[in-house]
């Protein structure tokens, strides 16, 4: 057999089910204009990209085989590659509008086998008695604990491929027209390794502390796989650990998918109510320059900005705050997080914004508001996370950054006054949403 390996979302040789066909391989990467042209020439994911892709070539160098690099649509260099006679293309399922849309194109070209890789389960393997998709987290979460058997995580054994001759010239990322820095975290085993897991239950919402597994661009880009991820779970299990907080979150990014599945429109569509939020571009572009006066969001926008990361908790500090004390339009929001996140997702992140905005599958509906303040006094006491990323109030007591009151009174040279109050515009947006319901 003759097969193209189309790599995506796989960005790693180990336990990469691409490798385990016998025969004949051209693997290759596309770098597609339709995802490159939407992004900013500085994109932080760019340089994580290009550095692994480069990584994979030389890995799969090692074993004899080789990397193509095309930049071009997916259709036009499968339409170059289709009479050169393979017999199938082979890549890992990704399931979101735009990657589903793409691949029906290029299977009407070649012979096209979508391999599991980016999640434990497909979008389609856990669904309810009735055959429908589940709506509600807890009983997906008790079905994949159910189904799950230690097939799931089979390591995938590489079988012997030969190369297809080709033009497999050097990776020149300088074509590509971006100037990102090179971000960091680039080795996910060094991740792993640092990752305590046995505080996770305990540190995850802390966010000074780095009490999570930085692991999701990993995932993201499956620089590590979750299979290893799951075996690494496992053998911690046998010495003690607690595992299965972790293994809870990591099954709501198998969630999102699966309702990104099912719900296409959840991409850009409320699933419930018709508010819309209001549109205010001088209160989103203050958000957007962590400058609303609140310290939790603007320290969450702000280190989402350096580094291409947010907390989890400061995620849903900050989404709560922009849709509810803001009254934006959650799309807005998501769109600015998918600009800037490195481990930016479609599912997951629409998903999150849905539930914070409160118009999502979510059972828990509109009127839970987060107070910021009451929020950063609980998981950010000393406000050792906000000065990290405000280090403009470094002299402010912390006391002083948790409470809405005091901060109306400070008269801070650089750092503005809150935007909005806190009451006030609970109220608001309760009556925006009743009406609307
Ligand atoms: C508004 C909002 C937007 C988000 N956008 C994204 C996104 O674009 N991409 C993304 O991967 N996650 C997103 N999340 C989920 C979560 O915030 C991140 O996965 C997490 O912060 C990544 O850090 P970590 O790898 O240290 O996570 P850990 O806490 O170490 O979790 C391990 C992995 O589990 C998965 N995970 C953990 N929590 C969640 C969750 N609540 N939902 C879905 N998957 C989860 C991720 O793959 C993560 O890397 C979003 C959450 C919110 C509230």
């Amino acid at each position: 057999m003759r097969r193209i390996l189309w790599f995506r979302r796989d960005l790693r040789v180990r336990d990469n089910p691409l490798l385990s066909f016998e025969g004949e391989v051209l693997p290759l990467f596309i770098f597609d204009p339709a995802i490159l042209d939407e992004l900013s020439k500085d994109d932080k994911r760019m340089g994580f990209i290009c550095h692994h892709v480069q990584h994979l070539k030389q890995e799969l160098q090692e074993r004899g085989l080789d990397l193509a690099i095309f930049y071009d649509t997916p259709k036009r260099v499968f339409e170059t590659l289709a009479p050169l006679g393979f017999d199938e293309v082979v890549a890992s399922g990704d399931f979101d509008t735009y990657a589903m849309a793409r691949d029906r194109e290029i299977s009407h070209l070649l012979p096209f086998r979508l391999v599991k890789d980016t999640y434990v389960f497909n979008p389609d393997e856990l669904l309810k008695k009735d055959g429908t998709p589940y709506l509600v987290f807890t009983p997906f979460y008790n079905a994949a604990k159910e189904r799950f058997t230690p097939l799931h995580v089979k390591e995938c054994v590489p079988a012997t491929q030969t190369l297809f001759p080709y033009m497999y010239t050097a990776f020149d990322k300088d074509v590509l027209g971006f100037n990102a820095p090179t971000p960091t975290t680039l080795d996910p085993h060094y991740a792993l390794e640092r990752f305590a897991l046995e505080h996770y239950l305990s540190a995850r919402d802390f966010m000074a502390q780095e009490g999570t597994s930085r692991l999701g661009v990993h995932l993201r880009f499956g620089t590590l796989g979750v299979r290893e991820l799951l075996r690494h779970l496992a053998t911690q299990k046998k010495e003690g650990v607690n595992t299965e907080p972790f293994f809870r979150q990591l099954m709501f990014r198998e969630f999102y998918a699966h309702l990104l599945f099912h719900f296409p429109s959840l991409e850009t569509q409320n699933f419930r109510y018709s508010f819309q939020g209001v549109p205010d571009v001088a209160l989103h572009q203050a958000f957007c320059e962590g400058k609303t006066g609140v310290p939790i969001v603007d320290a969450g926008v702000r280190e989402l900005l350096q580094t291409g990361f947010m907390h989890n908790r400061v995620r849903m500090i900050c989404t709560s705050f922009y849709t509810k004390h803001l009254l934006l339009p959650w799309q807005w929001g998501e769109r600015f997080f998918a600009a800037h996140l490195l481990d930016y997702d479609r599912a997951s992140n629409a998903l999150s914004w849905q539930w914070s905005a409160g118009t999502g599958v979510d059972p828990q509906p509109y009127f839970r508001i987060f107070n910021p303040y009451t929020q950063s006094a609980k998981f950010d006491k000393d406000a050792v996370y906000i000065t990290r990323f405000l280090p403009e109030l470094r002299d402010t007591p912390a006391k002083t950054l948790h409470n809405e009151a005091a901060l109306f009174e400070s008269n801070h040279a650089t750092y503005p006054k809150p935007i909005v109050k806190h009451k006030e515009a609970r109220e608001k947006a309760l009556a925006h949403f009743e009406r609307l319901r």
